[in-house]
Order: C-alpha cells, then structure tokens, then sequence
C-alpha cells in the first residue's frame, strides 16, 4: 500500500501531529486462504514523540469471507482499531520493530495486516438466519428445497 510521508512531521515539534486517511486495495496483502481482501479504508492520527512516531487509525477491512454453515462466499466489514510506534532512528530499531524508512515515510501495510488477521471472527455467517446445508442430499437449504428426508440442519 502506499506510504504515509511523514517528512515535515519528523521536523516538527514533539507532540506535533499529521493526520492521513487512508483508502487502499487489499490485493497483494497476505491474507489467510479463506479470506479474500477487498479495501481498507480509515484514518490515522499520528503524533511525534521524542523519539518515535505513534500511529493510531480507525479502519474497516472489506473482505469475502466463507459462511459456516453454507460454505458460500459472503461480504463482511472488519472494523478495526491500530495503535502502533514507528522508530524514528531505523538503528535503534530491533529487526520485530517498526520504523520510519530513510525517505522519511512509514508503510502501514504490516500493522494492517495483523489487525485484520487479529479482528476475523471465529464464527462467520451470510446471515442469522443462514440454514446452511443439508446433511442428507447437500443442497444449500437458503437458495434450493431440500427433496430428501433428512430435515436436519447442519447446523
Ligand atoms: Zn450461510
Ligand atoms: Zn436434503
């Protein structure tokens, strides 16, 4: 994703700050398999500290996740929170550690990434009301009558 410039920032003053909104594709982010990354979109508030950058946003991911009872794709929003400090002097810098890149500029990709990752929930649903699949002939009970006699729910 593109990078936030941050150049007149690193000359300010400590407790100056830049705020940076953001609206990127997620392609090329190294999702897990069963998520497909649509956009992000959010804004940052960053604030020089002595001797770092704090980055904080507020996002939504929109991705394509896979229901858990029907096994169709659906869309969801992931909102998410990020809070992170980026080293200013990159030596100081352990290699887990963020930075600010010698032209002055800080990559959100990585930090976004995570909170994506972090904010997936464990339980995915098209909907509340989702009747999934049936056990007996397979069909996805939401778009076709099951002619079997299993009248169970998969779920
Ligand atoms: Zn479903
Ligand atoms: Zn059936």
């Amino acid at each position: 994703m593109e990078k936030i410039d941050t150049k007149k920032l690193l000359i300010a003053e400590t407790g100056a700050k830049q705020a940076a909104e953001i609206s990127e594709t997620l392609k090329g982010f190294d999702l897990p398999e069963t998520v497909e990354g649509k956009r992000v979109i959010g804004r940052v508030v960053i604030t020089k500290l002595d001797d770092s950058l704090l980055v904080k946003g507020d996002f939504v991911a929109g991705v394509i996740l896979i229901c858990d009872r029907c096994l169709e794709n659906f869309k969801a929003h992931i909102p998410f929170r990020l809070e992170r400090d980026y080293n200013i002097d990159r030596s100081q810098a352990s290699a887990e550690e963020l930075f600010v890149d010698k032209y002055g500029q800080i990559d959100l990709t990585e930090p976004i990434r995570e909170e994506i990752i972090l904010n997936i929930p464990l339980h995915n649903l098209c909907s509340e009301k989702c009747l999934g699949i049936c056990q007996g002939c397979g069909v996805n009970l939401n778009n076709e009558k099951c002619c079997c006699k299993n009248k169970k729910r998969s779920n």
